[in-house]
């Protein structure tokens, strides 16, 4: 096994000042390497370069540095021309620092090379990192160019990095690190190549890189160093890290990556949680998922799956005559995919979740008989709507598109109104499954402040904010309270059962999220 991938926080500021201050920054946050971009400072010279090299080296201590002064070409902040930019590298060379990146466009010049390769031979300790990008999408031959690195140079540290333009990009640089030993970094850019950034240390890449803040990164789809340390515990991924993971489109919000490795962690599990950004429709999922399967060194092992994707997802294991929970099927959406005996096997959560929620409260017979106004018609409803037909409950579905709550009554064999015919409801136990109250419109209801009586019991799937304004009027009128939150943690710790075999901790899930969302 390899050393271990250095978490590389980029120092890249327009003064030697601040960049020396952004090292002590990065270094105090726990970076365990630098890289510094002489292409930012503003007017690059030698002997800046070598004043500036000089503080670093005091600040860093036994920390190593990449020196790196980028091509116009491949990325560079300002255009600095050739001579001086090799310039600034030999003298770094000299100077002592432990990496020096060069592109290998440039080294292909034997003039270039020449000069390196003397400079590197006086002093061994320093590695050279021989690097290509390609901004618009993936290398033509991402093995061959490979392979040109290690025949021009066999020393040198080939790094490889693309723009990812869908996560299905990402396979690419995976299999070439499968197939490749020793010192090599392949990255995806842009925000659907995360999980490489992520998984690096997976398959013992040398180094992967982290921004010190959200607007400090060099490349796009820069985590920041604080995520990839407390969100993904990226130090602890090793070649036997079990992959997890949400799939959605869009993924940016999910709690689910901040919970479930909150609880790994706690339980010291070997595995990691990703978000998965599969964009685009059913054809997007398919190719991901069978780009997993192809794979089973990646180790993938269980999803939660969102919007858009979860009937598409059990349209695929059926497809592939997978094991699909009963529940599902009169569902007709998952929302959890297990790897179970060679294939993915279809859960879903959100029904039980949404479930021991009502029960904690109404207990078992309290759904019995209840008349129940369900407000919404989409994914979550459907859930809901199994769930509490099955309890026995008497349901009528309210939605904007009335169409969608006469297709779902009519599944469910219960009835269908319009929203505008809340106000003459007769329910004991009203349900939000509507996005209406939901962050960023905070003031928006779906329930007339009418409507709210003191013998009411209202569950809003809304969980961010936790107290929503149609929580909190509810409260006001005397009725009972059923949070979002508390099904999104029974359908997450139903999750981790499925995932692990074991139990979450309920408190720690809860914590977590209250924490994301700053709602106390
Ligand atoms: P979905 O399939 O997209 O359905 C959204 C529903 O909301 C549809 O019925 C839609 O009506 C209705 N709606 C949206 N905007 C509206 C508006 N401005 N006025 C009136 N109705 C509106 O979404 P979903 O997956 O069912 O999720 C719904 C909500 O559940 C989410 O927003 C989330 O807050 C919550 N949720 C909670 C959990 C949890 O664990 N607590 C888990 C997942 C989701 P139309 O049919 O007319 O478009």
């Amino acid at each position: 096994m390899n050393a271990k991938t250095l978490c590389t926080v980029p120092v890249s500021a327009n003064t030697p000042e601040r960049m020396v201050d952004q090292a002590q920054v990065a270094l105090g946050a726990g970076a365990d390497c630098l890289e510094c971009r002489l292409d930012y400072l503003d007017s690059l010279t030698l002997p800046l370069a070598r004043s500036l090299i000089q503080s670093l080296q005091k600040v860093v201590g036994d920390t190593p540095l990449i020196m790196t002064c980028r091509d116009p070409r491949e990325g560079a902040s300002h255009d600095y021309d050739r001579t001086l930019r090799l310039q600034v590298l030999m003298m770094a060379i000299e100077a002592g620092v432990e990496f020096v990146d060069v592109e290998v466009v440039n080294y292909r010049d034997p003039e270039v090379r020449t000069a390196l390769d003397a400079a590197l031979s006086r002093q061994p300790s320093c590695r050279l990192i021989l690097s290509a990008h390609d901004f618009a999408g993936c290398f033509a031959n991402l093995a061959g160019l490979y392979r040109d690195i290690q025949n021009l140079n066999s020393e040198a540290i080939p790094k490889l990095v693309y723009t990812a333009t869908h996560i299905n990009d990402c396979f690419a640089a995976f299999d070439l690190l499968h197939q490749t030993r020793g010192d090599r970094i392949v990255l995806c850019m842009g925000p659907a190549g995360v999980i490489t950034r992520i998984l690096a240390p997976k398959f013992d890449a040398t180094v992967t890189f982290a921004a010190l803040d959200d607007g400090a990164g060099t490349a796009p789809g820069q985590l920041t160093l604080q995520q990839m340390q407390s969100l993904y515990h990226a130090e602890a991924i090793n070649t036997d890290t079990e992959l997890f993971g949400i799939i959605a489109d869009p993924v940016g919000h999910s709690m689910s990556p901040a919970i479930h490795n909150a609880c790994f962690r706690q339980q010291g599990m070997n595995r990691v949680y990703l978000p998965l950004w599969v964009a685009g429709g059913a054809a997007a999922l398919n190719e991901f998922l069978e780009n997993l399967q192809q794979r089973p060194w990646l180790q993938a092992r269980g999803f939660s799956v969102t919007i858009p994707h979860k009937q598409h997802a059990l349209d695929y294991v059926q497809a592939q005559h997978g094991k699909v929970d009963p529940l599902v099927l009169q569902i007709g959406a998952t929302n959890t995919l297990v790897w179970q005996d060679g294939g993915w096997a279809a859960y879903n959560t959100d029904y039980s979740g949404a479930m021991q929620a009502m029960v904690s409260v109404m207990g078992e017979q309290g759904l019995k008989d209840c008349p129940v106004a369900i407000i919404g018609a989409g994914g979550v409803a459907r859930s809901l709507v199994a769930g509490l037909c099955t309890a026995g409950a008497t349901v009528t579905i309210y939605n904007r598109t009335v169409a969608k709550a006469q297709q779902l009554a009519h599944e469910f064999n219960c009835r269908a109104a319009r929203l505008e015919a809340l106000d003459q409801m007769q329910a004991n136990l009203i349900v939000n499954c509507t996005s209406l109250g939901m962050s960023p419109r905070v003031d928006q209801t779906p329930v007339p402040w009418t409507c709210l009586k003191p013998d009411i019991v209202v569950f809003d799937t809304v969980y961010n904010p936790v107290h929503t304004r149609l929580l909190r009027e509810t409260i006001e009128q005397g009725g009972r309270t059923i949070s979002g939150l508390d099904m999104f943690v029974h359908q997450a710790r139903e999750q981790f059962r499925l995932f692990t075999g074991q139990e979450a901790d309920a408190e720690l899930m809860r914590e977590v999220v209250l924490e994301k969302i700053g709602d106390r």
